[in-house]
C-alpha cells in the first residue's frame, strides 16, 4: 500500500493540486498523511481545506491552522504570516472552522508518529538539528516519525547506540526503513524553503518499507497573482519564486 506525507500546504491550491495529479499519476495512494498547515500564507485556504476533505486521510493540527481559528493569537508570528493568517480567518466557512479545530495534534499510522512541528512539542518546535532531534526521539513510541513546519526536507536518524545523524532528503531518493529509528520532512507542499521553489512531497509504500521523496513543478504564477489580488503581503509573494 502507498501513503502521501505532504506538510505545509499552506493555502496554495495549485501546489497541492499539483501534488495529488502527481500521486494519481504514480497509481494513487490509500490514503494521504497532512502534517498540518493546511492554512495560512497562501490565497485559498477553503478550497485546501475541501480538496483534502475529497480524500481519504488524516490530518494534524499546525500552528498556522490553530491560529486561523483564534485556537492560538499570532504574537509569535511575524507581521507577514500574522497579516495572512487573519485574511484566512475571513475565509473560513463554519465547517472549515471545525474541521480545523477537530484536528488532533499527535496521529499514529502504521509504524509512523504524525505531528506538525516535533513529537515534544507539536505545534511549535522546529526540528533543524540533530542535537533537537535526539532529543524528541524520546517522545515518541512508534519506530517513525513524521513532521512538517520547517518545510525543510530533512531525514533525522537515530541508531541502536543513540548516535543520531541528520541527512538531506533529494529529490527522487528512496529512504529505506530498516532497523534504526527515522524523523523524516517530506519539506513544504505549499510554500518550499530549502530554496528549491518547487511542491514538496513523499510517498511511503509499506510493501517495501521505503519512503520516497519528490519535488514537482506547479504554476507558482497562477498562486502568486490570487495573493497579489488579495493584497497578501508582497513578501509572502515573491518568496514563492525561491523556495525560501
Ligand atoms: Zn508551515
Amino acid at each position: 500500500m502507498h501513503y502521501a506525507i505532504i506538510a505545509d500546504i499552506h493555502a496554495n491550491l495549485a501546489a497541492f493540486t499539483a501534488v495529488l495529479d502527481d500521486i494519481e499519476r504514480r497509481g494513487g495512494v490509500e490514503e494521504v498523511w497532512c502534517l498540518g498547515d493546511i492554512v495560512g500564507y497562501g490565497p485559498d485556504p477553503h478550497q485546501c481545506i475541501e480538496l483534502l476533505c475529497q480524500y481519504k486521510h488524516v490530518c494534524v493540527a499546525g500552528n498556522h491552522d490553530w491560529a486561523a481559528i483564534g485556537k492560538i493569537d499570532t504574537s509569535d508570528f511575524n507581521p507577514d504570516a500574522a497579516a495572512a493568517c487573519h485574511w484566512a480567518a475571513q475565509q473560513l466557512t463554519q465547517g472549515d472552522i471545525q474541521y480545523l479545530d477537530s484536528l488532533p495534534l499527535v496521529a499514529q499510522r502504521d509504524d509512523f508518529t504524525l505531528v506538525h512541528g516535533s513529537p515534544r512539542d507539536p505545534i511549535w518546535e522546529y526540528l533543524l538539528s540533530t542535537s533537537r532531534a535526539k532529543q524528541n526521539f524520546t517522545y515518541f513510541q512508534s519506530q517513525f516519525c513524521l513532521v512538517g513546519h520547517s518545510h525543510v526536507p530533512l531525514v533525522f536518524e537515530c541508531s541502536e547506540n543513540g548516535a543520531c545523524l541528520v541527512s538531506e532528503f533529494p529529490d527522487d531518493a528512496v529512504l529505506t526503513l530498516a532497523r534504526n529509528r527515522f524523523i523524516i520532512n517530506p519539506g513544504g507542499a505549499g510554500q518550499p524553503r530549502d530554496g528549491d521553489p518547487r511542491a514538496s512531497y513523499a510517498v511511503y509504500d509499506s510493501e517495501a518499507r521505503s519512503v520516497t521523496h519528490y519535488r514537482i513543478t506547479y504554476d507558482i504564477g497562477a498562486t502568486q497573482a490570487k495573493m497579489v489580488e488579495y493584497r497578501l503581503p508582497m513578501g509572502l509573494v515573491s518568496r514563492l519564486s525561491y523556495g525560501v
